[in-house]
């Protein structure tokens, strides 16, 4: 149970950021304390929002002093409940250090402070003819403190990895208001542990991201955007290997799309229904910089043998935006069918089919009348395997069903080699889950380090760790 900070600790806290560095009113605090999907509302005696390293560092040294939890929090996207206070912990946000450090278009890199916005850091490096290839619906919204907090995936990790192959440099504030300073731009720096790694994915458990140095990638001159119809997941790889074959590697993206995740989208979110044939399946494929011809010959070739059903290729940049819509509009427009019990999972990429398959009888014997809305990184082996209510009933009693629906799912994805979380973390959400499916000794490493870094368990306390 954590420790209600006294009137002193937060007077202290609160001299350091200054009063426009503080938050205490219900109503300025409200919008921190509710998460996306409306799972988790929180509370806190007070939201902190420093302007400098320097100053995450004296939060820090006086939470150390007084054993007081904080919660970082950078853009508040995230889907597994990390960054909401409660208890009296103190939530420290980042949403007012955003400066972009420095933008080097000769050494491919970018600096920036951990509270920049995804879509800054994007626009910093398009404006030096670069590209940062970390691409997520949320990017408006979400930070890169929290995307390297949560170890982001998203739509490209197919050609340019996970946030963790985008970062170079970190800066991290330890738990006891020491500045670890691991800045560095190289690409080759074999001198120790690797010491950054640890808090790429740590969820604000080992420490404060404060900066970060970022590698960025030659900018594509030209894409090829195709959403095709397709009769089954199994067709879907066999264009994805060929796509992938004729390309060079330069699929980009390559998502999978179920019929019902279209109609949810055309419905509530008015977007165009781009392809002609109605088909189980669509898959939404991406190409840079390949010859022209190439595309028209991976989609002749699987016409003719049948793996694709109709295709559309964009043809303007305003058609490529039309057929991106469609898939990013499919997370929102769940919200309008009731309740959705999630499942962010990933099973190597052959193994897909049968998941699919195996995870959707399951989950329909669970609970008859559900409604499998699968989707997602089908490049990666990630997918959103989404379920929503049975029509007609209640949200909340559907809801009541998380964790024993997503045991159905993830003990399917465990049996094939999978992982029960694949780009959203653990956070509160599912802890239970590693209890469950983690090894023994992989928790009693994490406990060790958890403890070597953060010994007074200040550092947000229950997320992660079971
Ligand atoms: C519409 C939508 C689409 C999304 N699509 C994707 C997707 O395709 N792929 C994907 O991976 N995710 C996706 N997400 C989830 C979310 O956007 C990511 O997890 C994102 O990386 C979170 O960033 P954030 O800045 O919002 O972090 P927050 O929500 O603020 O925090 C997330 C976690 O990181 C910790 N944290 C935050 N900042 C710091 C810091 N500076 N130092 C240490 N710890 C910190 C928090 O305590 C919390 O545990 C999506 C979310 C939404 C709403």
């Amino acid at each position: 149970m954590t420790q209600i900070p006294s009137p002193e600790t937060l007077q202290r806290m609160a001299s350091v950021v200054g009063p426009q560095g503080m938050l205490s009113a219900e109503a300025d605090k409200a919008p921190y304390l509710k998460e996306w999907r409306g799972l988790w509302t929180g509370e806190t005696p007070i939201v902190l929002r420093p302007q400098s390293t320097d100053e995450v560092s004296r939060l820090l040294t006086i939470a150390h002093d007084t054993e007081t939890v904080i919660v970082p929090q950078s853009g508040n996207t995230g889907l597994v409940g990390g960054q909401i206070p409660n208890n009296g912990e103190v939530l420290l946000s980042l949403d007012r250090m955003t400066r972009i450090i420095n933008v080097d278009a000769t050494d491919f890199t970018l600096t920036t402070e951990a509270g920049a916005t995804l879509k800054s850091i994007q626009d910093a490096a398009e404006s030096v003819d670069r590209l940062f290839p970390l691409s997520l619906a949320s990017e408006g919204t979400c930070r890169i403190g929290g995307n390297l907090s949560t170890n982001a995936g998203g739509l490209n990790v197919l050609a340019y990895g996970n946030t963790r192959d985008l970062c170079l440099g970190l800066e991290v504030v330890l738990a006891d208001g020491r500045v670890l300073n691991m800045l560095k731009t190289l690409r080759k720096d074999n001198t120790g542990y690797d010491l950054k790694n640890m808090f790429i994915g740590a969820e604000g458990t080992l420490g404060i991201i404060t900066a970060a140095s970022l590698k960025l990638v030659p900018r594509p001159r030209r894409y090829d955007t195709i959403l095709v119809a397709v009769p089954n997941p199994a067709a879907a790889l066999d264009l994805l290997s060929a796509a992938r074959d004729a390309s060079g590697n330069r699929v980009l993206a390559f998502e999978l799309i179920p019929e019902i995740g279209v109609q949810f989208t055309v419905k509530h979110m008015h977007t165009r229904r781009a392809v002609e044939t109605l088909a189980p399946w669509y898959v939404l494929f991406e190409m840079a910089d390949v010859a022209e011809g190439v595309a028209d010959t991976v989609l002749e070739a699987a016409l003719e043998s049948g793996s694709v059903l109709d295709g559309v290729t964009a043809q303007s940049e305003t058609q490529r935006r039309e057929l991106w819509a469609l898939r990013e509009n499919m997370s929102e427009s769940q919200k309008f069918e009731g309740g959705s019990i999630k499942h962010d999972v990933s099973v190597p990429v052959s193994k897909l089919p049968q998941f699919i398959a195996e995870a959707t009888t399951a989950v329909e014997t669970f609970m008859p009348g559900v409604r499998v809305c699968c989707f997602g990184h089908m490049g990666d082996g990630n997918m959103h395997f989404n379920v929503s209510q049975p029509i007609g009933m209640d949200k909340q009693a559907y809801l009541a069903k998380w964790h024993a629906m997503n045991r159905v799912v993830h003990d399917i994805v465990m049996k094939l080699d999978g992982s029960f979380s694949a780009e959203h973390g653990i956070g509160i959400l599912k802890r239970e889950d590693m209890q469950r499916y983690k090894s023994a000794i992989e928790l009693d490493v994490m406990r060790s380090l958890k403890h070597v870094l953060d010994p007074k368990n200040i550092l947000s306390p229950g997320r992660v760790l079971p």
